[in-house]
């Protein structure tokens, strides 16, 4: 690839491409954030931008592969590009080499610097490029602008990092060690975005469950401290937090699901396989019953709840009998929604170099038959939803002339027809069930 043109000097629009996890949107919008005390603008829908950061993904598949084919579409017909920054975790572990493969690349910035994005960019436009993948030991947190806008749902990460080490897992080296953010920053965050127009926070981090701070009392506290506390502010409707580790929850979270009422009720918990020996050799650290036993508490606690989780397919050795105890894990916990993955070699993880890998028609076969029974299940909660009345967040216009398009408690989709506005609370009778959606008719408006 080679880009002899000028780069612009002083970009006055950007444009923040993120892909992958909620934790990446996170990022991407703090990086927005950033710019714009710069006073960079948004790039107009449809408009070349002079900047464009790509915020990268490295979970699975030709991660880095997709980084090169974006730069090369951002090229423009004169053979000129924008500002290029490439940042996340494809930066953190390929920062390098895009550096040495892609000259239209004037930054790489790693998930624990992004802070210093705006240095970065003075500099490329003086020519300069620069990488920064340090792991600092300050956080980027503390240097970043303070929240002034929001949706009617935000996203607030509380923890980061991952000291857990799952075999097949590259998050551990590209996100690094486990962080907590101190308890006063996150209710000070949540409450401007609250003051911002949000109504619902859903609490993020790549083990989100094992938050940990100290409340203003100085007494030790986990995320269901967090949560009771995040609860008292007024105009916050809604609390989510995602995602969690089973070994990490705990009975006061379980509890806070029976008596915290805008803790909604669901939960992401991945397992990733129903076969303890194949679950053991991923270093999960939980067995099957365990992780039955923990949804079970959860359940007394909350009885409607909607469970999801997430699954790899064909980790290396898994054999035909150990999918078929995915299947039966699946069949017996029956969830509201799950995410479902082949398995995907990560360099430098340990599963990466394991004898047996699990041929890609084997792993095809097994992903389809999962997603079969897990789409299944999702209907039949969908239609056992049908009849229900609840409250639902709307969150945006819908494609036809009247809809609008909310939540409801269950993370359901939600759509329905009204004189209501994005950000009120309304009630909702669930009338009809589609596989990935359900139909609503508006009750009276529940609070605005
Ligand atoms: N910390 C969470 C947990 O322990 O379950 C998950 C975070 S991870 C970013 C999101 C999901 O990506 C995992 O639950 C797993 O199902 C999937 N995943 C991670 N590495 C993978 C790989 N190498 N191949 C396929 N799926 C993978
Ligand atoms: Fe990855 Fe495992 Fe850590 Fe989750 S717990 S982020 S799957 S290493």
């Amino acid at each position: 690839m080679s880009n002899s043109a000028p780069t612009p000097a002083n970009p006055k629009t950007y444009r923040v491409k993120s892909f992958g996890c909620q934790m990446n949107v996170y990022d991407g919008d703090r990086m927005a954030e950033l710019l714009a005390e710069q006073g960079i603008t948004p790039a107009p829908e449809g408009e070349d931008a002079d900047l464009v950061v790509l915020n990268t993904c490295h979970i699975r598949e030709k991660a880095a592969e997709k980084v090169y084919s974006d730069i090369g579409r951002l090229r423009r017909e004169d053979g000129s590009s924008p500002l290029i920054a490439v940042a996340g975790c494809v930066a953190q572990a390929e920062g390098e080499e895009i550096m040495a493969r892609a000259p239209a690349v004037k930054m790489v910035v790693g998930p624990q610097a992004y802070h210093r994005l705006p240095d970065m960019v003075k500099a490329a436009s003086q020519g300069q490029r620069m990488t920064d993948t340090d792991m600092p030991a300050e956080t980027k947190f503390d240097a970043l602008p303070k929240r002034r806008r929001s949706g009617p749902t935000a996203f607030l990460t509380v923890q980061e990092g991952c000291d857990k080490f799952c075999t097949y897992c590259v998050v551990p080296y590209t996100r690094g060690a486990e962080i907590s953010r101190p308890h006063a920053d996150l209710i000070e965050e949540a409450k401007r975005l609250v003051e911002a127009g949000a109504r619902e926070i859903t609490l993020l981090g790549q083990n989100v469950n094992a938050w940990t701070g100290e409340n203003a009392k100085g007494q030790s506290v986990g995320l269901d401290g967090l949560i009771r506390e995040l609860a008292e502010i007024p105009d916050l409707a809604r609390i989510r937090y995602t995602t969690s580790h089973p070994n990490d929850m705990t009975p006061g979270l379980i509890e806070a699901h029976g008596d915290v009422a805008k803790l909604m009720p669901f939960l992401h918990l991945p397992v990733q396989s129903g076969s303890d020996r194949v679950l053991k050799a991923m270093n999960r650290a939980h067995q099957v019953e365990k992780y039955l036993s923990i949804l079970e508490e959860v359940r007394k606690a909350r009885p409607d709840i909607a469970l999801s989780g997430d699954f790899i397919v064909g980790f290396p050795g898994e054999t035909d009998a150990e999918f078929e105890e995915t299947l039966k894990l699946v069949d017996t916990v029956g969830y509201a929604q799950c995410f479902s993955f082949k398995y995907s070699p990560r360099p430098g993880t340990p599963a990466a170099t394991m004898g047996d890998q699990v041929p890609m028609p084997v792993m095809d076969e097994r992903l389809r038959r999962l997603q079969t029974a897990l789409n299944r299940d999702q209907y039949a909660f969908n239609t056992a939803s049908v009849g229900k009345t609840c409250e639902v967040l709307v969150e945006r216009r819908g494609k036809h002339p009247g809809q609008w398009l909310g939540k409801s408690p269950w993370l359901q989709s939600v759509h329905f027809t009204g004189d209501v506005a994005v950000g009120d609370v309304v009630t909702v009778e669930l009338v009809e069930a589609g596989p990935n959606s359900i139909a609503g008719a508006l009750k009276v408006p529940a609070s605005a």
